[in-house]
């Protein structure tokens, strides 16, 4: 390879990307702004001693100064400032002072920037995602900070914000494993394990001593394939839209081995798993259990012993009639490692699809949620439901929609207290029918409304009309079934 190909775009770099120990060391802010007081901040945060000359400070760097966490010179630059400096950041928003800190750093080749003037600059400040002691610093080598933080943004919601503990965890059995493992190779596999493994997931869980007890038991065994115990994600897929997924839940999605699912569950967010992931479907519609709930628990706990780790997708959130509560009982029973991660419910979905308020100061104080999937007709108590300024969010509710409204009209609701029908909630094909309690049902045996529907009560639902912001592609314009009823 000769220069020429050196300089080639695409092998040549800006910047070079280091990482500045200033701990201790004295570092120079000029200028007293705002602005300066971020970068201020930064080297705070990176343990710097921090003097700022400016006549005068903003008031987070009074703050700073009174509570002596950085000294303050109050006049304007003087050369000398820059004496036994590390590192200088200038942030005036006189050009002049700037260009003179600027040459007078680069005549001493002390590091030197300057804000908003990369042409300034001997180093430039990255964004940075900070899961110290990770952390990962994005530059565009300044031609566009804004194309620098976009890309900073996304990394942010890739790294979980405890990923920082995984290093931590690391460090504290480095010297053990170095020991246990002289071979590299061998050393590598152990951390990758770690790191990528179900420990990991216990140390971002918030399940520190698990996760270590996990490291330990697999420091004694002869082979470091013994950290891949089996293990049970159940996750909350939210009502349907995939953008309602959690951070954790994709996450998750994306490492486990088998997904377990329900008939609840879109489609679309059942293609962010794993491509090599094995689906087992078990159902779950009303009329249709395809598999039963103890041989779904045993089912689990199968895989689980196989050493696979399995996602338990629900739709939802797992623990909002989702008999994940079941699930859960029996996994703890027979010691199989597991974790729960919420989802939003169809009652939060629906309600924020449709522009329905679950409470209001005007309208509703309390919101509750039921079951309408009711032996009989008979298990809810209607008086306490059937009360002034309260929301009832009906699951399952649409088989016994006439039966629910009728007890409620019976136990002293108005029959014109509105309520409000949202099928398929939060997804391209939701359709949302409001009515009353006296003419609800009618109107849905109309327009045939079928599950999942959600059924919500009370007079928040007036504020549909003026609430409503979601436009589902999946339903025509000016067909939509308020027309229709
Ligand atoms: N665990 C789930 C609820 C399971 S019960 C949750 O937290 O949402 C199933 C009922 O949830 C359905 O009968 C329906 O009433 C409601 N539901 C779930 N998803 C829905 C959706 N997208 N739109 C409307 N209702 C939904």
């Amino acid at each position: 390879m000769n220069c020429e190909e050196l300089s080639h775009d695409g092998w040549r770099m800006e910047f070079l990307p280091t990482f500045f120990d200033v701990r201790f060391r004295a570092c120079l802010v000029v200028g007293g702004g705002e602005v300066a007081a971020r970068k201020a901040e930064l080297l705070m945060r990176a343990g710097a001693a921090v003097t700022v000359v400016a006549p005068e400070l903003s008031r987070s760097l009074a703050q700073y100064r009174d509570t002596g966490k950085l000294s303050h010179r109050a006049r304007v630059f003087r050369p000398g400032d820059i004496e036994g400096c590390t590192l200088v950041i200038a942030a005036t928003d006189d050009e002049a002072v700037n260009r003179e800190v600027s040459e007078l750093c680069r005549e001493r080749a002390i590091p030197v920037n300057v804000v908003d003037a990369p042409e300034l600059c001997s180093f430039i400040v990255p964004s940075i995602v900070d899961r110290s002691p990770v952390i990962v610093a994005v530059s565009s080598g300044g031609a566009s900070p804004v194309l620098a933080r976009i890309l900073r943004t996304k990394l942010e919601t890739m790294l979980p914000a405890s990923y920082g503990r995984l290093a931590t965890l690391a460090e504290s059995f480095r010297e053990r494993v170095k020991r246990r493992f002289s071979d590299v190779a061998q050393r590598r596999r152990f951390w990758e394990d770690v790191l990528q493994g179900p420990v990991a997931e216990m140390m971002l869980a918030g399940q520190e001593r698990a996760a270590k007890v996990a490291v330990e038991v697999a420091l004694q065994q002869d082979t470091p394939s013994s950290l891949s115990v089996g293990e049970v994600y159940l996750v909350g897929a939210g009502p349907g839209d995939p953008d309602l997924l959690t951070f954790r839940a994709l996450r998750l999605m994306q490492q486990a081995d088998v997904v377990v699912y329900d008939r609840l569950v879109a489609p679309e967010i059942l293609d962010f798993a794993h491509r090599g992931a094995k689906r087992i479907y078990v159902g779950k519609a009303r009329s249709d259990h395809s598999l039963p709930q103890d041989e779904i628990n045993r089912l689990l706990v199968r895989l689980a012993r196989e050493g696979k780790r399995v996602l338990r997708l629900k739709g939802g959130d797992p623990f909002i009639f989702g008999r994940g509560g079941e699930e859960v009982d029996v996994l703890a029973a027979e010691g199989v490692p597991f974790q729960i991660v919420p989802g939003v419910t169809a009652a939060s979905g629906c309600a924020a699809y449709a522009g329905i308020p679950l409470t209001h100061r005007d309208y509703a104080h309390s919101c509750v949620f039921v079951p309408g999937h009711l032996k009989d007709g008979g298990d809810l108590d209607w008086h306490a439901l059937a009360q002034p300024h309260q929301t009832i969010v009906v699951y399952m509710g649409l088989h016994n929609l006439e039966t629910i409204c009728r007890r409620l009209i019976d136990e002293g609701l108005s029959a014109t207290t509105p309520a409000a029908l949202v099928q398929d909630g939060t997804t391209q094909s939701q359709q949302v029918l409001i009515g009353d309690l006296a003419n609800l049902p009618a109107k849905a045996e109309d327009v045939a409304m079928r599950p999942p529907s959600l059924l919500i009560i009370g007079d928040v639902v007036r504020l549909h009309e003026r609430f409503a912001w979601f436009e589902p592609a999946g339903v025509a314009e000016g067909a939509g079934l308020r027309a229709a009823g």
